[in-house]
């Protein structure tokens, strides 16, 4: 991680040094642990007074890490709704096409480039479209498939993560959804979560058959010689395993972030800082649950979601595995 962190910012420095440094950066990895890092040192290299760029520690260095540059706009989703909205995009226009105070660049570092509500999205293409010299934009995202395509198309791209995509929505937000609500009422509770749990595993399912049934049949119309075609047989046993393939990964997202939700809650059991938080946009939410958790609890809720792939992988059935889990959970 720390490698492809410095290894961008070296290909920052040579960009900046041929004069050929780009409108747009889309940067992609974890915002908190790559992307912001990321920003902030590419506009210590831009803004730095001292005499080795960047220093780090001259006023303007200063004021970048602290986010108050008055040449830089920092934007992130808002708390409540997670989007930016078209307030803030028209809060960076003016800023934007303003004189430079420093007298050098002006820059705009958009957390959660996949955030923007529609409106926000085409005002903001059109600052894109239409930039002032001299200004630079970096809009950092951890779901690069979920960016608009107009506004993918005008940056060039860093990858600073290879961290498995995340999952889509509208699954996403069903399974935080389902997290979220209390176990309060006992044994019903869990039984509750567990229905749900199953029903979106079963409709991920469904849509995946679906998808990969309708592309398969278009691929097999696409072969010219229907010689070339593989027998009937053939055909079926290839397109379950790619049902099953895709399934597989989707189902393992689903555990990945639910292994993230408990962690995140031990995490705050233990009295460490909300910013370690992997489901950061949560914590408001993950904070209350945790006030009524106790260490030995968090721990054994942990251990519980970890066995569920391992279950899983040895094909239990999804009804054992989750039911199984959701009874020894307690939140
Ligand atoms: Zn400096």
């Amino acid at each position: 991680m720390e490698n492809k962190l410095s290894g961008a910012l070296s290909s920052f420095d040579a960009a900046l040094a041929a004069g050929r440094v780009a409108q747009a950066y889309l940067v992609v990895g974890n915002l908190r642990e790559e992307g912001l890092p990321f920003a902030e040192q590419a506009l210590m290299r831009l803004f730095c007074g001292g005499m080795m760029k960047p220093c780090g520690d001259c006023p303007d260095c200063t004021r970048i890490r602290e986010h108050k540059h008055v040449d830089v706009a920092w934007i992130e989703p808002e708390k409540k709704s997670r989007v930016v909205g078209i307030d803030r995009i028209r809060d960076l226009q003016s800023m934007i096409y303003q004189t430079s105070y420093s007298g050098g660049w002006k820059a705009v570092v958009l957390s959660g480039a996949d955030r923007l509500g529609e409106d926000a999205s085409n005002a903001f293409l059109k600052t894109l479209e239409e930039p002032p010299p001299r200004s630079i934009y970096f809009l950092l995202t951890e779901s690069p498939q979920a960016v608009m395509a107009t506004i993918l198309s005008r940056c060039q791209r860093i990858i600073l993560s290879t961290e498995p995509e995340r999952l889509p929505e509208p699954w996403r937000a069903e399974l935080l959804e389902l997290l979220s609500e209390p176990l309060a009422g006992g044994l019903m509770g869990r039984l509750i979560r567990g229905k749900k749990l199953e029903a979106l595993l079963a409709g991920m399912k469904k849509e995946v058959e679906k998808e990969e049934t309708v592309r398969f049949r278009e691929e097999q119309e696409a072969l010219r010689n229907p010689d070339d075609r593989k027998s009937q047989k053939g055909d079926e046993e290839v397109l379950a395993a790619r049902i099953e393939a895709r399934f597989r990964a989707l189902r393992s997202m689903v555990l990945r972030m639910m292994l993230f939700w408990y962690r995140d809650l031990l995490v705050l059991v233990c009295g460490t800082d909300p910013s370690q938080l992997r489901h950061q946009d949560q914590a408001d939410i993950l904070q209350g649950i945790a006030r009524g958790l106790c260490y030995g609890d968090a721990l054994a809720n942990l251990r519980m979601v970890e066995g569920m792939e391992r279950q899983f992988e040895r094909n239990l059935p999804m009804e054992t595995v989750i039911t199984g889990a959701m009874n020894g959970l307690s939140a």
